[in-house]
């Protein structure tokens, strides 16, 4: 898939003052970018098919990098590590699930001390209100249990859909790909699939990963965005793609 190229027009640099110069030299290097991401081919089906054998050669059975017990505390430390890393996650749910496993459990604990527990977690305070009014409605709705349901978990306080792409993927087993920054990145960089949404990046994904790596293709793509295709500097020497990557930022 191409972008379209757009035409840059300046006047002459030495005609301008420094300033007017900086300018158009940033809006050539902007047009370079674009050019550079325009000539970036999409892989085609068997390349994406030799992709994701290479990650499932890798890594059969890959697995989450969040701590939890069981799909209570996984809803909870997905909802959890909304714009936080995993690690930082982990590390306030080790204590709390040891005392609030189900969600009976986490309302007898109460907002107050559940906010004391998770405050090294960004945005802790609205996540605790959040895991509170959800605990709630499972416990009304659901009879205290994490529902297999897109729908009726995308109604629980806290939960996008992402979160319930992840829940439906780790907790159920279902073939969803949740798009996180990782998994955004990497896509639209090899890329597998060009968007400017998570749900293009999405949709764009479903179309081409092969059904038999749909059930592993977000953990794979997570790990390889956070371990090995980084945001700031791809460790492109060990990365086992990297003949089928067409990334302008390749570094090999
Ligand atoms: S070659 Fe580099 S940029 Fe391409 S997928 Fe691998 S790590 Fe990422």
């Amino acid at each position: 898939m191409k972008e379209p190229q757009t035409p840059v027009s300046v006047p002459p640099e030495a005609a301008l003052t420094p300033i007017g110069a900086a300018k158009i030299r940033e809006t050539k290097i902007r047009a370079s970018a674009k050019t550079r991401k325009a000539k970036a081919k999409l892989p085609d089906l068997a390349e994406v098919a030799e992709i994701f054998r290479r990650f499932a050669a890798a890594d059969p059975h890959p697995e989450g990098e969040l701590y939890s017990v069981n799909d209570f505390t996984f809803l909870i430390a997905v909802v959890l590590s909304a714009q936080a890393t995993d690690a930082g996650v982990n590390k306030a749910t080790k204590a709390l699930f040891a005392i609030a496993d189900s969600p009976e459990k986490m309302l007898a604990l109460g907002e107050d001390k559940l906010r004391d527990m998770i405050k090294t977690i960004g945005l802790y305070q609205a996540k605790a209100k959040n895991i509170m009014a959800l605990c709630a409605n499972l416990i009304e709705n659901y009879g205290g249990q994490v529902p297999h349901d897109r729908e009726a978990l995308q109604s629980l306080a806290g939960v996008g859909r992402k979160t319930a792409n992840v829940v439906l993927n780790i907790a159920f087993g279902e073939p969803t790909i949740a798009v996180d920054t990782h998994i955004f990145r990497v896509s639209n960089r090899i890329p597998l699939a060009i968007g400017k949404t998570p749900l293009a990046v999405e949709q764009g994904l479903e179309k081409i990963v092969p059904p038999e790596y749909k059930l592993h293709a977000h953990v794979w793509l997570i790990l390889h965005g956070r371990h090995v295709c980084k945001a700031r500097r791809p460790e492109c020497e060990r990365c086992i793609i990297s003949d089928l990557c067409h990334s302008p930022e390749k570094r090999v």
